[in-house]
């Protein structure tokens, strides 16, 4: 085992992103192979099947379609390898939400790293640039990472799509980008390993910044050209924030307790109705409080989550009757063995979690309160 402490980034080689990039599909496609699955829900096929198979077809790219179950769990990942072998398929395209394109990463993978194709049709998550998927088991918590040799080979984002879902999703994935720049630069002060596989570069640092700074900057008015489906410049911006630079900022820099947390969280199924981000975003208050964050930065991130519409407190994730029990086994379950709190520069216990998790909530009500108008 090699113990030189290395620097580290990853990327995926190609992004590309606009209002109607979907119809570009098949020529960025056409250059990683001929033979293509494409995964997507029904949801998605229905706002996406015509598009896409007039792109794939009119480059010359075969195409298997393929319906996504809506989880990403091993026994999906099974099946749709099964097809990609079957079809003798060179390229996997996941389109959608995070879940369908971290499966198509996984069937990329056990496929022998045939190309993957990442095209989410929502800025809910920083799934896409990704070369790691969340493994959830088939009743919808979290199981484990899992990690591949490389990023997707495309990422490719259509805004029309992005502005044309509901506002949740993006606002959802504002909350997943929130968290990058907490997350990187603890990470960073206690010279962690990031999930790329070494220490964080100026680089991945910056881009973490500039995904707070654009968030701070776009995301209120970002949040409003969504519930009018428009496509802005705000609404580009933070798509680019919400998908690549907070991807390349988590990979490259590092998760800490804002991510345990959330994974801690959806033992309990009373939060599964939740998006990623929303958990997510209750994991990033939490961890504030464990780092003792001054007051300032406090309401700096209550601020944002109301300007935006994230969920600040524990009623608002579905666990407003959430006892000390339960709160322990979240805890229990954010601090297992290899979760990314234990990123964190001290040592913590599920009573610490539990504690900032309660602790966060009466902070996130009291301002509520203070500033109702
Ligand atoms: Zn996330």
């Amino acid at each position: 085992m090699n113990t030189v402490a290395t620097r580290m980034m990853i990327s995926p080689p190609k992004y590309v992103q606009g209002a109607g990039a979907v119809g570009t599909l098949g020529e960025h496609v056409a250059r990683l192979g001929e033979n293509a699955v494409v995964l997507a829900d029904n949801g998605v096929w229905a706002l996406v099947d015509e598009a896409v198979t007039q792109s794939l077809s009119a480059a010359g790219v075969k195409l298997t379609k393929e319906i996504f179950g809506g989880l990403c769990t091993q026994k999906e990942i099974d099946r749709i390898t099964a097809v990609a072998e079957q079809a003798g398929a060179d390229v996997v395209i996941g389109i959608g939400g995070g879940t369908a394109i971290d499966t198509a990463k996984a069937v990329g993978h056990a496929r022998g790293d045939i190309a993957v194709v990442s095209a989410p049709t929502v800025a809910s998550t920083d799934a896409p640039t990704s070369a790691l998927a969340v493994i959830y088991t088939e009743e919808g918590a979290f199981e484990r990472y899992s990690f591949f040799s490389r990023n997707p080979n495309l990422v490719l984002v259509d805004t029309q799509l992005v502005a044309g879902a509901p506002s949740r999703f993006i606002v959802s994935g504002m909350g997943d980008a929130l968290a990058t720049w907490y997350e990187a630069r603890v990470c960073v002060a206690a010279e962690r390993t990031a999930m790329a596989g070494g220490l964080a570069t100026g680089a991945s640092l910056a881009l973490a910044k500039l995904c707070w700074e654009t968030l701070m900057e776009y995301g209120p008015q970002a949040r409003l050209a969504a519930e009018q489906h428009v496509v802005t410049p705000a609404l580009e911006k933070i798509t680019e924030a919400n998908t690549l630079l907070s991807g390349l900022g988590f990979e490259s820099c590092g998760l800490a307790a804002a991510h345990g947390i959330h994974n801690g969280l959806t033992v309990s199924h009373k939060v599964h109705g939740m998006m990623h981000g929303e958990k997510v975003n209750i994991g990033t208050l939490a961890q504030l409080i464990l780092e003792g964050a001054p007051t300032a930065e406090l309401d700096t991130y209550l601020e944002f989550s109301l300007a935006v519409g994230l969920p600040t407190t524990l009623a608002g994730i579905g666990l407003g009757d959430a006892d000390r029990e339960e709160l322990l086994a979240i805890g229990r379950a954010s601090t297992a063995e290899g979760e990314t709190t234990h990123n964190m520069p001290f040592a913590v216990t599920p009573q610490m979690v539990a504690d900032a998790l309660v602790g966060g909530d009466a902070y996130a009500r009291a301002y509520a309160r203070k500033h109702a108008a």
